[in-house]
């Protein structure tokens, strides 16, 4: 049985974000957004780092979150697509210890040199 990707997908992990773990460029946003969560949940801080304009955490704190959290499930609620700039909104189902620390969040990415970059989070309550 081949490995579901851990984005929630329902695709195998090799047919959804594991070419963009392994150094592929993603399209477009959203396939960027899914593959940085897919990414914390494989403990992969470095493309995590790699794939944001401002690293928000250090390698150290990105491991310990990864460690400390079960990613349940991920709904992407709106997708807004640009040239340069595009906009993600989503909700992360996430437990840690038991506890439900789900948040949604609308990301924006920004594209340089033919890449996708994530900018920044606004948190939606
Ligand atoms: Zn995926």
């Amino acid at each position: 049985m081949k490995t579901l990707c851990p984005c929630c997908s329902k695709k195998p992990y090799a047919e959804c974000c594991k070419p963009y773990h392994e150094g592929m460029f993603p399209e477009n946003a959203l396939k960027l957004m899914r593959s940085r969560y897919s990414a914390y949940a494989l403990s992969l801080a470095e493309y995590i780092i790699a794939t944001a304009k401002v690293p928000p955490k250090s390698k150290k704190e990105i491991l310990e979150f990864s460690e400390h959290t079960h990613f349940d499930n991920l709904t992407i609620l709106e997708f807004i697509d640009g040239e340069k700039e595009a906009y993600v909104t989503f909700k992360a189902h996430l437990t840690q210890s038991g506890k439900d620390v789900s948040f949604t969040e609308k990301s924006s990415f920004i594209k340089e040199g033919g890449k996708w970059f994530y900018k920044k989070a606004e948190e939606i309550t």
